[in-house]
């Protein structure tokens, strides 16, 4: 892959980074994840179905978003009781990957991997499967997901592909499996159908701007119609190379068609389309409804033997009901084999079938001389050429439309009507009396969808507008189709698994044989209804066949661990992005269906697409995104995790990723609480035991410890609703009350020796202890290091129980300390409105409005914790007009002198810190003051000793530095 993205330098890893990093460490060697699974669970298995990715591709964004959710959602329902299994998966197979092998071996057709061999090619194909396994063990491991790597499933393993024979086996008894000619999206270069929803899924239509032409169909006989001499019917059409394959003209019975006079020809079309093509002066000289245009015989374009030959009808006018007036003339040229309401038409009118192109796209044989052997596009360019020499041509113009392409080699498709096997997703299986795809909309009624509206909106919509599965592909590199026919008889079998191969093969098989191709091709079947040789049918399977089988095939069910199937089907919970809904949820769902009739999963999530910050997909050559390792390096997993997973993401919405945004979840969550964190860990040693913080007198503590029951219950029900959104919104605030208000306030209490520092001590801990596990499935990292540092009972957070609220919420508390914070922050406002700092203390405070502070059984320490952060000696209750606050701002000569003690202290103790001093270190600190300032310092003598911890006061002529405060000046020496 070409990356001329410019590197950037790797920057140096942050602490953040470096801590998560030794903790990936500690859990491996602890084998934490290994005895969250070992050990004893109270509620039984919790069933995870993890999708399989392409072994073929670097993991990007989305798979970090994914794994990140995935494992958020296993630590919760482990630290909830359940046993979580986690194995990871590879899908191994399918173009992706043979189209990567291409590329590295220089093969440019489907002929040259023939030349090179069957054998050679998925060797290859094997080999290159676990080249990205290291990087993707890397990013799992650093993004914090556990799961079980070592022991991955692989959709290329013999025992996983036995178990998809054993299910088509079973399809084919429900005769749900058979064969058909459709027409389907076509490479030309993969030389294979592929199924709209993987187009879909990928969303690999391109804008590109084609030829849109409008031929002239010359009418045999018109006067036995009405018609006048020379009518033309015209019919558009945007892939001329389909014309020499015309076998038809459709109209709308119901639509109204003119007869227009241009030169000496009459032209054909219809009424409402007739001024955009012929403008407003055309002389119109009959009008006829479709129903008269039909059995109107034409010449055709081209002869194609073939379609002589026919007997029943051709080149004909024909009735269609999906005829319609908003493109072109309102006639469809009707090329059966390249269109799917042509084909359906031909089907129905016995219109001649006959395939002109290769499998490669060239015509063939039969075609008209004029392209025989070119490439179906070059062949296009020179059926216009010709038709425009013979003065077929109406109109030439350029047509700008989406267009699908191959999701694999970019190639654009074509319609081709092919042979395929299908599965008959609108058919009744034996024994039963509804269709499948009934079976798959009652269903899927009983699953429950993360957002909900996916449910009856979009997932049902697939539902309902669901074709038969096409699950052959004429590739290589996968299960091949287990279907054996006779050279001799029209019988076919289905081998469902090895020891029926075995049991029927004319060859030995032995044991641990191959089942890929061309192995298998090898063995050959003894027909039993006519004793002739059987072959198998050449085709392999559709991957997504594969993946939708993974909850019974990575078990190799059912011939192995039928009792561990029967208890892990349908799975609790599977989760993948938003296109899933057309691939591997649909598939998955399908298979439950058809071959267990019941849905597969009951609970899914889905999640949006990660954008990059411009709107646009990520892209490497655009280099429009950060590369997550530089992520991070800078702001760690969890702020990572915590940023995907409280984004609208979650909610199945397209999101653009932005770095400045991850960088303010690392500052506002994962720094705020680590610094409220260290904060508590420089008292760790004071902290009291035995103390039920419940009990706690001081409202702070009350508060808080209400408040963090409420994030318990509010994270519990967000989490058990498989939601993380409301679950981060819910931290986010706790994390910020504590941090900017209960710690704020905290902290002078602790100061001072006494019960009130024991309780709010006690408090912290029991706070950030049960915080640390109430965030470890969103940010396992620093609940971890949080709840090692505050001595958690188990080895680790991810060992712990889930938390339960530690008492009752208490929301007139809450209200109250909410009134209590906006009276605080309203007088505050007002304090920088008089522009007086807040080290100076005012007089007073009045209160008033609305609100139940008032009335507040907590209303005399709520008043004084508002006294305190906005420094006024007094609060009143004011009555109830007017403002919030009232702040009196006059400074009296009091006042203003005890400002001046607030900034000495202040500037004392800065001058501590400069000196690297610790709060309780006791140096010998003096103050040196002159004429005013003695005055001063001796008047407010014991509480500047006490703030500051000064040892003397003297007079003195020199100090080391000069502080001024006022009009005074203090001299400071250590
Ligand atoms: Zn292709
Ligand atoms: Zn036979």
């Amino acid at each position: 892959m070409a990356d001329t993205t410019p590197q950037k330098a790797a920057p140096v890893k942050s602490d953040t980074a470096l801590r998560e990093e030794a903790l990936v460490q500690f859990w491996k060697e602890h084998n934490i994840f290994e005895r969250s699974i070992d050990r004893k669970s109270a509620k039984g298995e919790f069933v995870f179905y993890d999708g399989p990715p392409f072994a073929t591709g670097m993991p990007h964004m989305g798979h970090l978003l994914a794994s990140a959710y995935k494992d958020a959602v296993g630590r919760y329902k482990t630290m909830q009781g359940y046993r979580v299994p986690r194995r990871w998966g590879w899908d191994c197979h399918g173009l992706p990957i043979e189209s990567l092998v291409e590329k590295k071996l220089g093969l440019k057709t489907k002929k040259d991997i023939e030349v090179l061999g069957v054998e050679k090619f998925n060797a290859e194909a094997r080999a290159s499967v676990q080249q990205f396994v290291s990087d993707w063990e890397w990013y799992v491991d650093r993004i914090g997901r556990w799961v079980d790597f070592k022991n991955s499933y692989k959709t290329m393993d013999n025992s996983y592909m036995e178990s998809v024979w054993w299910a088509l086996k079973r399809l084919h008894e429900k005769k749900l499996l058979y064969e058909g000619n459709r027409v389907l999206m076509y490479c030309t270069h993969c030389e294979t159908p592929l199924a709209k929803a993987e187009i879909q899924m990928d969303n690999t239509y391109k804008d590109v701007i084609d030829e849109a032409v409008t031929v002239k169909f010359k009418v045999i006989d018109p006067k036995k119609h009405g018609l006048p001499e020379n009518t033309y019917i015209l019919a558009w059409t945007t892939t001329p190379w389909t014309l020499p394959g015309n076998v038809g003209l459709a109209v709308g019975a119901e639509i109204d068609y003119v007869v227009v006079k241009q030169g000496a020809e009459q032209l054909v079309l219809a009424k409402e389309l007739l001024e955009k093509m012929l403008g407003s002066e055309a002389a119109i000289t009959a009008s006829v409804k479709g129903s008269d245009l039909v059995g109107i015989k034409y010449e055709p374009l081209y002869t194609v033997a073939a379609v002589e030959a026919h007997t029943g009808k051709r080149h004909e006018v024909l009735a269609a009901d999906f005829v319609t007036t908003t493109d072109g003339t309102g006639v469809v040229h009707t090329a059966v084999m390249y269109g799917e309401d042509d084909y359906n038409l031909g089907k129905k009118e016995g219109l001649p079938m006959v395939q002109l192109l290769t499998q490669n796209g060239h015509y063939n044989e039969k075609a008209p001389e004029l392209v025989r052997d070119m490439f179906y596009k070059k062949g296009g360019r020179y059926v216009l050429e010709d038709l425009e020499k013979r003065g077929r041509v109406f109109k030439i113009e350029k047509y700008n439309h989406s267009y699908p392409h191959c999701y694999r080699c970019g190639t654009a498709l074509i319609y081709n009507a092919v042979s395929s096997w299908f599965l008959g997703i609108n058919s009744i299986p034996e024994g039963g009396t509804k269709t499948i795809k009934e079976r798959m909309l009652e269903e899927n009624k009983e699953i429950n969808w993360v957002p909900d509206h996916l449910r009856d909106g979009r997932f049902n919509n697939i539902l309902e507008g669901a074709p038969d599965w096409t699950i052959s592909r004429n590739r290589f590199w996968a299960t091949p189709l287990p279907i054996w026919r006779c050279t001799g008889c029209p019988e076919k079998s289905v081998i469902g698994s090895v020891d029926e191969l075995r049991a029927r093969a004319k060859q030995p098989v032995p044991e641990g044989q191959d089942l890929h191709r061309p192995y298998i091709d090898s063995f050959t079947l003894t027909c039993e209804h006519c004793q002739g040789e059987m072959k198998r049918t050449p085709e392999v399977v559709d991957c997504w066949v594969e993946s939708g089988s993974m909850p019974f095939a990575e078990l190799s069910y059912p011939r192995e661990n039928k009792d561990v199937f029967e208890k892990r089907f349908p799975g609790d919970f599977i989760t993948e992005y938003i296109a899933q809904t057309r691939t591997w949820f649909y598939y998955t769902h399908a298979m439950g269906v058809m071959v267990f009739d019941t849905k597969a999963f009951k609970n899914v999530t889905s999640t949006g697409t990660i954008l990059a910050a411009d709107g646009e997909k990520m892209s490497k050559s655009k280099g429009n995104y950060t590369d997550p390792k530089i992520n991070l390096d800078l702001y760690g997993a969890d702020a990572l995790r915590f940023y995907l997973m409280g984004s609208p993401v979650m909610q199945a919405e397209d999101t653009n990723f932005r770095d400045e945004d991850l960088k303010e979840t690392h500052s506002r969550i994962i720094n705020m609480l680590w610094n409220s964190y260290t904060f508590y860990s420089m008292y760790a040693k004071e902290v009291p035991q035995g103390i039920d913080v419940t009990k706690s007198p001081n409202v702070l503590d009350r508060w808080i410890i209400s408040r963090l029951s409420q994030v318990i219950t509010e994270v519990t029900t967000s989490l058990d609703g498989y939601e993380t959104t409301p679950a981060c919104r819910s931290i986010r605030d706790f994390v910020e009350d504590y941090s900017t208000w209960y710690l704020r306030r905290s902290r002078e209490r602790i100061k001072e020796e006494g019960d009130d520092k024991a309780y709010a001590l006690a408090t912290m801990r029991t706070t950030l202890l049960t915080l640390s596990k109430v965030i470890a499935p969103i940010m396992p990292f620093i609940a971890e290091s949080m709840y090692q540092g505050l001595k958690g009972n188990e080895e680790s957070v991810h060992l712990d129980a889930w938390p339960q609220p530690l008492a009752t919420v208490s929301v007139p508390l809450h209200a109250d300390m909410d009134t209590a914070r906006a009276v605080t922050s309203a007088a505050l406002e007002a304090r920088s409105a008089a522009k007086i700092k807040v080290r100076q203390p005012l007089a007073l405070l009045t209160v008033s409005g609305e609100h139940s502070l008032a009335k507040s059984f907590d209303k005399e320490s709520l008043l004084e914790i508002i006294a305190a952060e906005v420094n006024v000696k007094e609060i009143v209750m004011g009555d109830t007009s007017g403002q919030l606050v009232a702040l009196d701002t006059i400074v009296t000569p009091e006042l203003q002198a005890e400002g001046y003690l607030r900034d000495l202290i202040r500037a004392v103790q800065d001058f501590r810190k400069q000196k690297g001093l610790n709060p309780n270190d006791v140096p010998t600190l003096t103050l040196t003051v002159t004429g005013e300032s003695k005055v001063f310092a001796e008047r407010y003598r014991d509480e500047l000793i006490k703030a500051t911890h000064l040892t003397g006061i003297a007079f003195a002529d020199t100090a080391e530095t000069t502080i001024t405060v006022g009009a005074m000046s203090f001299g400071l020496s250590l």
